[in-house]
């Protein structure tokens, strides 16, 4: 009896695969999404060693925190927790596109080909300035359920997964803006301090 049952919440488990939260924004998000200058934006996340409910809902939180903020991808450190986890929706607007769900990720690999790309942050509100970095990548991750994935992204897959991984890392893309007076003028008008940009490290995943 206890097997058969543990059976049936396993097959529930995997057929619930979908971490699919409504997109619609909410007035109250689960999580506070910090902006630049706050410290936790700063720091990287850990390895997650187990892939659990208490994950999928940090996921669904993250996921609901970014729809309403209108965002396309968040990592946890923007919320102040410290693990290496992203979510990413390109599709915002369309509730039947499933999220994507990426956890411990690596990139084995990067195009030589660049790309100019202007980039925003929920972390740094009103900001949009260019930013250089390979076209394409190749990923390996765990997916929400913990299984081991690998990836080919490019176009703004590509962008949104550098972005993102670089949160994880506690590195903005700010930090990788080249154009210095045009990221000084957008850091002013939008309320941000120009001392928190950093140096990004020559070599980051
Ligand atoms: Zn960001």
């Amino acid at each position: 009896m206890s097997r058969s049952f543990a059976q049936l919440a396993r097959t529930a488990e995997n057929q619930k695969s979908s971490i699919a939260v409504s997109k619609e924004p909410l007035n109250k998000p689960p999580l506070e999404i910090y902006t630049l200058g706050n410290e936790v934006l700063r720091q990287s996340g850990h390895h997650i060693s187990k892939v659990d409910c208490s994950i999928r809902d940090l996921a669904k939180d993250m996921l609901r925190s970014m729809y309403s903020a209108k965002g396309i991808g968040l990592a946890a450190p923007q919320v102040g927790i410290e693990k290496r986890i992203i979510v990413i929706d390109l599709d915002i607007e369309n509730p039947a596109t499933p999220p994507v769900v990426i956890i411990n990720p690596k990139i084995i690999s990067s195009s030589a080909s660049i790309e100019t790309y202007e980039e925003g942050c929920l972390s740094i509100p009103g900001v949009y300035l260019d930013v250089i970095r390979p076209s394409s990548i190749k990923l390996s991750f765990r997916d929400e359920m913990g299984r081991p994935k690998k990836m080919n992204a490019d176009g703004l897959m590509s962008r949104c997964i550098q972005h993102e991984i670089d949160h994880l890392n506690g590195v903005l893309f700010v930090d990788r803006v080249n154009d210095k007076n045009e990221l000084k003028k957008a850091l002013q008008e939008n309320g941000f301090n120009a001392k928190d940009v950093q140096t990004p490290p020559v070599n980051t995943e």
